[in-house]
């Protein structure tokens, strides 16, 4: 029920009518019985600083960041906390004395699966396939994994160069290597951890794969083959992965787990995570019936 008490959260972004994030934070709120309520905000970038200045007089409560605020709100807050400022984009803001604060959840959200593994990455060759936004959290990832050299493939030497120099004067300590997609199959042999980071894949493009199958062939037996796509589970990159004897990770639990994290944030009180990925694998299946 919205009474007059009710508090808000939300996510930001253009366009942000495909967020699943409403659906599981809202569930999480139901389950909680607090009174609160999280909304999606279509916001521009031309009109970015307004719609903070205005959350600011509002009164809202804390919000999330999705494409393309993620790096664009990182000046309009009083504070962004190091792994933010390491990854250079923030997901979560919440309200503070000072004004208000970012950090980046998605690095946490990414790793909860991985560490459930309970592996050593000390000796693991990772594989990041694109370099965008997201693959900025995973390589922040990695190096809190320790992994002992990180490759990011990418399309455009340019950008892959501009990837490599924005690291430089990290704080995060990372072997980062780039590389062209030709490149690919001399790295696979050598990988324990590729991970998708392209959209390739994605719904409704179900039939295509960032890798050609048969490179896989070359893969060695428990490599973890890992998606940030969640429509469909799995793609045809995990299916593939999955028939040459890897483990295969889809990108659902780091969206539970990024927002899990966020709202432990915003409400200072641990939060129900199982509820708030039924409600998210619920929503899917009813998406993809005909
Ligand atoms: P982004 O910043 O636009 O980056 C996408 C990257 O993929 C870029 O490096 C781009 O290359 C590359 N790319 C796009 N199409 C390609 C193609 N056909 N062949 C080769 N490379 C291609 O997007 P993002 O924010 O990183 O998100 C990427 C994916 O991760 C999306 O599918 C998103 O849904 C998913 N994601 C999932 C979660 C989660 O919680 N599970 C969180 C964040 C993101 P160029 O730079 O050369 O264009």
């Amino acid at each position: 029920m919205i009474t007059g008490k009710t508090k808000l959260l939300g996510v930001i972004g253009s366009p942000i009518e495909h967020s699943l994030s409403p659906v599981m934070h809202n569930a999480a709120i139901a389950q909680l019985g607090i009174d609160y309520a999280y909304l999606p905000f279509s916001i521009k970038p031309e009109n970015l600083s307004t719609a903070i200045a205005g959350f600011e007089a509002i009164g809202i409560q804390g919000f999330n960041v999705t494409i393309p605020h993620k790096q664009a709100i990182m000046p309009l807050l009083a504070k962004v906390s190091p792994l933010a400022q390491a990854v250079g984009a923030v997901n979560t803001v919440w309200r503070t004395e000072q004004g208000w604060q970012g950090t980046n959840t998605d690095v946490a959200g990414f790793l909860a699966p991985l560490k459930a593994l309970k592996q050593n990455w000390a000796q693991t060759t990772a594989v990041v396939l694109g370099n965008g936004g997201a693959a900025r959290a995973v390589v922040a990832a990695c190096a809190e994994l320790k992994c002992a050299t990180v490759w990011v493939i990418g399309r455009d030497r340019q950008k892959l160069q501009d990837f490599q120099q924005s690291w430089q004067n990290s704080p995060l300590t990372v072997n980062l290597q780039t590389s062209v997609w030709q490149d690919l199959p001399q790295l696979l042999p050598t990988t324990g951890l590729i991970v998708n980071t392209t959209p390739t894949g994605m719904h409704p493009h179900v039939d295509q794969s960032p890798v050609v199958s048969e490179m896989f062939n070359s893969l060695q037996s428990g490599t973890i083959a890992y998606d940030l796509i969640y429509n469909p589970r799995p793609t045809l990159f995990l299916q593939q992965a999955a028939q040459h004897g890897a483990i295969t990770l889809d990108g659902l639990e780091m969206l539970v787990q990024q927002g899990a994290a966020a709202l432990a944030l915003w409400l200072e009180q641990p939060v129900p995570v199982d509820v708030m990925r039924q409600a998210l694998q619920e929503y899917l299946a009813q998406q993809s019936e005909p």
